[in-house]
C-alpha cells in the first residue's frame, strides 16, 4: 500500500464534518476558523512503541491511546476539543494494521466530535505524534498555577488502575500459574483502563471557574500533583488512605502494592485538580453528574521553601510514607 492510499484510508475512517474547518486534508496546510472570544489551546504527545505501550498492544487501542492522552491534556485546560493532526511513522504500509489503528482513533474522535485536519506519514519505527486543538473562554483555562494555601486537592475516579493493567500484562503467565482462581474480569478490567483511557473532558468542562489548578495525571498522581505545587508555589499534604481503589484494584492487590499503584503509577489520565472549601461541595455534585465523580485526597499547604519534595503523603493516621519512585521520567 503506498503512501497515499494510507492516508486516504485513515481520512476515511476519521471523517468527523465539522463547519469551522473550511479546508481539511489534501493541501499543503488545513485552514479552520477559531470562534470570536475564544482561545485556541494547543497541545501534543507522542507515543512510540515499546516506551509508551507494549509492543504487542492491539492496533486499535494504539490508535484510541494516542488520541486519549491528547484529549486528556486538553481536558486538562478546560478546553472543548476541535481539530486534530496525526503524525504516523510505521514501519511497513500495514493496511489491516493502519486501518484497525485509524478505528480506534476514530472511536474516540467521533465521540467528542473532532476532525482530523492533516498530518504526516512517514517509515520507521513505529510512533505517532497527536496534536490537538480546542477551544477555551479568554480567561477560562484551568492552570497548573492557581492553587493556593487550604485549598482540597483532588483527583477523579479510580487512580492506580493502569499501572496495575501493566503489572497485569507484565506477569499474566505467573499469575495464571499462581492464581487460577482469581475472579475473572477484574485483569481485564485494569488492562483495559490502560490501553484505553477516557479523557475526562466533561469533567474539565465542570470544573471551570471552579478549580483553582489542575493537571492531568500521566506520569504519576505525586509527580503530577507536584507540578502543581512547582507552579503555584505550594505545598501539598496527602492522605494515601483516601485515595479510592476500584474493586479490581482492591481484589488483586494488597495495600503496600495498591498503594504504589495509586500514588506512583502513570497513565491513568484521571484529573488531579485543586479547589477552595466554598466550591468543593457544588463541584463535586456537577462532577458526579457527568458520570465520573472526584475524592477529596488532601489539602494544600505553604510550600517548603527549596526543599525538592513538596508533595507529603501520610496515612489515615497520619504517619509519613515515604516514596520510593516519583513518578516517570524519560532520560533518568
Ligand atoms: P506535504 O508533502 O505537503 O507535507 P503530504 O503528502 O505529507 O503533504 O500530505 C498530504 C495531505 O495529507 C496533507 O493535507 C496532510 O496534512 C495529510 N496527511 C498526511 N499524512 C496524514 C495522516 N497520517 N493523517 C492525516 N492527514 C495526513
Ligand atoms: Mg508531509
Amino acid at each position: 500500500m503506498a503512501e497515499f492510499d494510507l492516508i486516504a484510508l485513515i481520512r476515511d475512517r476519521c471523517a468527523v464534518a465539522r463547519e469551522d474547518v473550511r479546508l481539511g486534508i489534501g493541501d499543503d496546510a488545513a485552514l479552520m476558523a477559531v470562534p470570536a472570544g475564544q482561545l485556541l489551546a494547543v497541545s501534543t504527545d507522542t507515543l512510540v512503541a515499546g516506551v509508551h505501550f507494549p509492543l504487542a498492544t492491539h492496533a486499535y487501542d494504539v490508535g484510541w491511546k494516542a488520541l486519549a492522552v491528547n484529549l486528556s491534556d486538553l481536558a486538562a485546560m478546560g478546553a472543548t476539543p476541535a481539530w486534530a493532526t496525526l503524525a504516523l511513522t510505521l514501519p511497513q504500509a500495514d493496511s489491516r494494521w493502519a486501518g484497525q489503528f485509524a478505528d480506534g482513533f476514530a472511536a474516540l474522535a467521533g465521540e467528542f466530535k473532532l476532525a482530523l485536519v492533516g498530518g504526516d506519514t512517514t517509515q520507521g519505527p513505529l510512533s505517532i505524534t497527536v496534536t490537538v486543538h480546542g477551544f477555551v473562554p479568554a480567561d477560562g483555562a484551568l492552570l497548573r498555577s492557581g492553587a493556593r494555601v487550604g485549598d482540597g486537592v483532588f483527583v477523579t475516579g479510580t487512580p492506580g488502575d493502569a499501572a496495575a493493567g501493566l503489572h497485569c500484562l507484565d506477569h499474566a503467565a505467573a499469575d495464571a500459574a499462581e492464581l487460577p482462581s482469581a475472579p475473572a474480569g477484574l485483569r481485564e478490567a485494569l488492562i483495559e483502563r490502560l490501553n484505553r483511557p477516557v479523557p475526562r473532558v466533561a469533567q474539565g468542562l465542570a470544573l471551570r471557574g471552579h478549580a483553582t489548578a489542575c493537571i492531568d495525571v500521566s506520569d504519576g498522581l505525586v509527580a503530577d500533583l507536584t507540578h502543581i505545587c512547582a507552579a503555584s508555589g505550594v505545598g501539598a499534604q496527602i492522605d494515601a488512605d483516601s485515595l479510592p481503589p476500584s474493586s479490581a484494584l482492591l481484589s488483586l492487590f494488597d495495600t503496600a502494592t495498591r498503594r504504589a499503584f495509586q500514588l506512583n503509577g502513570g497513565d491513568d489520565y484521571e484529573l488531579c485538580f485543586t479547589a477552595s472549601d466554598e466550591r468543593a461541595s457544588t463541584l463535586l455534585g456537577d462532577l458526579a453528574r457527568t458520570g465520573c465523580g472526584a475524592t477529596r485526597i488532601g489539602r494544600i499547604v505553604a510550600g517548603r521553601g527549596d526543599a525538592p519534595v513538596q508533595v507529603r503523603v501520610t496515612d489515615s493516621t497520619g504517619t509519613e510514607l515515604t516514596i520510593a519512585r516519583a513518578g516517570w521520567e524519560h532520560f533518568s
